[in-house]
C-alpha cells in the first residue's frame, strides 16, 4: 500500500479520544495518512553523551553518566523534598537532583552508586540542577542511545501521544509502504526505501539513517512537485526556425548599440513560443538589463503577423514613460501606439476604445485599465507583463479573457535563482537576462553611518557640478507615526540649503500624477539636478545622467528594495555611487543586508540571499498557494535537491511521457 492509502480517521485509533481528534484536526491531522506524514519538527538526540561543561546559562540536556554522593533534605510548601547531590563522571561537576514526591529515590540510588542519566538541567551561575530526569542502570534504562521525535503540537497532545499514535500504526504487521520512487531513482541518490524513510524519520536508528530518510521525503516531494508542474506545461513542440520580421530588423538596425547575446537568446525564445506554441513566459532581468527592449520587439514579432500587443505598467507615471519611449523608438516604423491610463477619460477615451476595437491601434500601452470591462480588442495577440510581482493574481488573469489563446509575456526585475524560478512560477517558462548592456559600469557602493554624512555630500557636490544628477530616497511618508523617520520635508529644506544653487523638487506618494510626471520630466529635462522622494522612484525610472543615489535609513530597506533603487543609477556608461545611510546600531541582520549590498551588484546573488532572509513567499506573492506546501523539502534549504528532482521528472517524462511503463505505475497512481 501507499501512504495514501491509509484512509481510516485516526480518531479510530486506540487510544485517541475525541479531544485529541480534534487537536489532532487542528494540526491537519485527520486521516492515518496525514499523522504518518506529520513529520516530527526536529529530534532529541540522546545518541551522544554530552557534559554539563556544555550547558550555558539558557540551560539544556544532559546525557551522561553521574555518581550519587550523598542525601538532604528540606521543606518546600508544606513538603519534604529529597536533594540528591550528584557528581558527573566526565567533568567532576555537581549535579543537584530534587525529587519531588520522589522520597523512596533515597534507598533506591544510594550514596556511592553511579547511574546514567537523562536531564533537563538549569543552571545559576555555576549551580546546576535538575527536577525532570531520568537515572538508569543501563543507557537504555536511562532513556539514552536514542533519537527521539519531536512533534508539533496541538490542545493537549503531548509528544509521548504522538509517538504513540504513530507507532500504533507503525507497528500494525500487514502495514508496508511501497515505494513511491522508481528504484532507478532510489539507486541513483542513495535514498532509502519508502517504508524503510517513513520508520526511520519517527524512530530513527542513528543520524545518518535519518539524514538519508528525510533526504529520500524531500526529494519525493519535490520530485511529484515537478513532475505535476512539467505536465501542466504546455506540450506543443516549440522549436523550428525563428526569425525576427523585417519590422523588428529595421528597428534594431536603428538602435545605437547591438543587441546582448542575452536579450538575443530571450528574444529567441519568446518568438519561438509565439511562432510555434503559446507562450506564457517570465522574462526575468536585473534592473537595466534590457528587458523593455525585447519587450517592445516581441510586440514588433506579433503585430508583424496582423495582430495587437498591449503592455500593461504598474502605475500611470511607468505607463507614460513606457508609451513615450516606444513611441520614440518606434516613430519610422508606422506602428500605432496608444496610451491608456484610468486618467484617459471622456472623448479621447471613446476615440481610443473605438480604434482599439477597429484594431486601429497596434500597441497600447498603459495600467490595469487596459483590461478593464468596456476596453475590446480587434485581435489581441500578445499581452506584455512589467514589472509583474505587483499586480495580483486577478489582474493578471483578466488580461487572458481579452483575447484568444492570448501570449503573455511577464516581466520581473526582482531576479531569482534559476531553479527556485523554475518552481514557484510553475507552468511558466523562464527567459534570463544576465548579463548587462556592455560598457556599464558597476555602481560603487558605500555604506555610510549618518553622523559622517559630510564627506558624503561633498562628493555629490563634485557630481553635481559635471553635470550629473542625484536621487536622495527616505523610507515612505505612508509609514507616518515612527517618529524617528527623517522628515522628507525638513531633509528637502536640510538639502536646500546645502545646495542652494542647485534647483531640485521634492517628490513622494501624496502629490498628484500630474505634478509626479511634470516633475520627473524636468528632471529627465535637467532642469532639476536632484530628487528628494519617498521611495516612488523604486521602479522603473530610466535617467542615463543621475548618478548618486542617497538612500537614508537603509537599514530599513529590505535587499529586494535596496537592490531596485540602486539600480535607477548606474544606467549610462557614466560611473555611479550609492550611498546607503544608516541611523545608530545597526543589527547584525542589518548589517549583512548592506554589506551585501555593498559587496556585490549582481541581482542574482542578492536574489539568493534575499531567499535565503525572506523564504520564497516573497517571490511569488502566493505564500498561501496549496502546490508550495511542503511538508518535509525547503524550497529554500532544498535548492540543489529540486534542480535534481527536477532534471529527474524531465527525464522520466521523455522517457515515458504518458507514465506507462511498468516502472513507472506506481507514479501514475500518486501524481494526482
Ligand atoms: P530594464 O527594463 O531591464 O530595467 P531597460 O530596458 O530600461 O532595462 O534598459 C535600460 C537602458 O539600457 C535603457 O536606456 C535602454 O535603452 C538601454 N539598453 C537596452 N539594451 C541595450 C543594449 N543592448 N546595449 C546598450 N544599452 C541598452
Ligand atoms: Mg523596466
Amino acid at each position: 500500500m501507499f501512504v495514501k492509502d491509509l484512509t481510516f480517521p485516526v480518531a479510530k485509533i486506540k487510544g485517541i479520544g475525541k479531544v485529541s481528534a480534534a487537536d489532532f484536526a487542528s494540526l491537519s491531522v485527520e486521516k492515518a495518512s496525514d499523522l504518518i506524514t506529520l513529520y516530527p519538527r526536529s529530534y532529541d538526540d540522546r545518541t551522544r553523551l554530552s557534559s554539563l561543561n556544555e550547558i550555558g546559562a539558557e540551560g539544556g540536556k544532559l546525557n551522561s553518566a553521574v555518581e550519587i554522593v550523598e542525601h538532604s533534605h528540606y521543606m518546600s510548601r508544606g513538603q519534604r523534598v529529597l536533594k540528591m547531590t550528584c557528581r558527573e563522571l566526565s567533568s567532576g561537576r555537581t549535579l543537584y537532583l530534587h525529587c519531588f514526591g520522589r522520597s523512596f529515590m533515597e534507598s533506591a540510588y544510594p550514596a556511592g552508586t553511579s547511574w546514567f542519566i537523562n536531564a533537563d538541567v538549569t543552571r545559576t551561575g555555576s549551580v546546576f540542577s535538575a527536577s525532570s530526569f531520568t537515572l538508569g542502570a543501563s543507557e537504555e534504562q536511562a532513556g539514552l542511545g536514542r533519537i527521539l521525535p519531536v512533534y508539533p503540537l496541538s490542545g493537549s497532545l503531548t509528544q509521548k501521544a504522538v509517538r504513540r499514535a504513530v507507532n500504533s500504526i507503525l507497528s500494525v504487521k500487514y502495514i508496508r509502504f511501497d515505494d513511491e520512487l522508481p528504484l532507478s531513482l532510489i539507486e541513483k541518490h542513495g535514498l532509502l526505501h519508502t517504508d524503510e524513510a517513513i520508520r526511520q524519520i519517527h524512530n530513527p536508528q542513528n543520524a545518518e539513517l535519518l539524514d538519508r530518510a528525510k533526504k529520500t521525503l524531500a526529494y519525493t516531494e519535490l520530485f511529484y512537485l515537478e513532475l505535476k508542474l512539467l505536465r501542466t506545461k504546455d506540450s506543443a513542440v516549440k522549436t523550428g526556425p525563428v526569425r525576427p520580421s523585417s519590422l523588428e530588423q529595421k528597428v534594431i538596425s536603428s538602435l545605437p548599440f547591438t543587441l546582448t547575446a542575452d536579450q538575443e537568446k530571450c528574444l529567441d525564445e519568446i518568438r519561438a513560443d509565439m511562432d510555434y506554441g503559446h507562450m506564457n513566459r517570465l522574462l526575468q532581468g536585473d534592473v537595466g538589463s534590457g528587458k523593455t527592449l525585447v519587450a517592445w520587439l516581441s510586440a514588433l514579432h506579433i503585430i508583424a503577423q496582423g495582430c495587437q500587443a498591449a503592455f500593461m505598467a504598474p502605475t500611470e507615471l511607468l505607463a507614460r514613460q513606457h508609451a513615450e519611449g516606444a513611441a520614440q523608438l518606434l516613430k519610422d516604423t508606422g506602428v500605432r501606439v496608444a496610451f491608456l491610463t484610468g486618467d484617459v477619460k471622456g472623448k479621447e477615451r471613446g476615440y481610443l476604445l473605438d480604434a482599439l476595437k477597429k484594431g486601429e491601434i497596434d500597441l497600447a500601452i498603459g495600467t490595469h485599465a487596459l483590461f478593464s470591462k468596456d476596453v475590446a480588442f480587434k485581435k489581441l495577440g500578445l499581452v506584455i507583463i512589467d514589472e509583474q510581482h505587483r499586480f495580483g493574481v486577478e489582474q493578471r488573469q483578466a488580461l487572458s479573457g481579452k483575447g484568444r489563446r492570448v501570449h503573455v509575456l511577464m516581466m520581473s526585475a526582482t531576479p531569482i535563482p534559476r531553479t527556485l524560478a523554475m518552481t514557484v512560477f510553475g507552468s511558466m517558462d523562464v527567459s534570463t537576462i544576465r548579463t548587462m548592456p556592455a560598457g556599464r559600469k558597476p555602481v560603487i557602493t558605500h555604506i555610510v553611518d549618518e553622523k559622517n554624512r559630510e564627506r558624503m555630500y561633498a562628493s555629490i557636490s563634485v557630481e553635481f557640478s559635471r553635470g550629473h544628477q542625484a536621487y536622495f530616497v527616505y523610507p515612505r511618508i505612508d509609514d507616518e507615526g515612527e517618529s524617528s523617520l527623517k522628515d522628507v520635508t525638513s531633509m528637502f529644506s536640510f538639502l536646500q540649503a546645502k545646495y542652494p544653487e542647485v534647483p531640485s523638487a521634492l517628490i513622494h506618494s501624496r502629490l498628484s500624477e500630474e505634478e509626479k510626471i511634470r516633475i520627473l520630466d524636468d528632471f529627465r529635462a535637467k532642469k532639476l539636478m536632484y530628487l528628494v522622494s519617498t521611495s516612488v522612484v523604486e521602479v522603473g525610472i530610466d535617467v542615463p545622467d543621475a548618478t548618486c543615489m542617497i538612500i537614508e535609513h537603509a537599514e530599513r530597506f529590505g535587499l529586494a528594495a535596496l537592490h531596485q533603487l540602486r539600480g535607477r543609477v548606474g544606467r549610462s556608461s557614466l560611473q555611479s555611487w550609492c550611498f546607503l545611510v544608516y541611523y545608530g546600531n545597526l543589527t547584525e541582520e542589518a548589517r549583512s543586508r548592506l554589506v551585501v549590498m555593498r559587496e556585490s551588484t549582481d541581482g542574482f546573488r542578492i536574489a539568493e540571499e534575499d531567499l535565503l532572509i525572506r523564504g520564497p513567499g516573497e517571490f511569488t506573492g502566493n505564500r498561501q498557494s496549496g502546490y508550495l506546501r511542503l511538508k518535509m523539502a525547503s524550497l529554500t534549504e532544498d535548492v540543489e535537491l529540486m534542480a535534481q528532482a527536477r532534471e529527474d521528472a524531465q527525464a522520466v517524462l521523455a522517457e515515458d511521457k504518458g507514465l506507462i511503463s511498468a516502472g513507472n505505475s506506481m507514479i501514475r497512481q500518486l501524481i494526482d
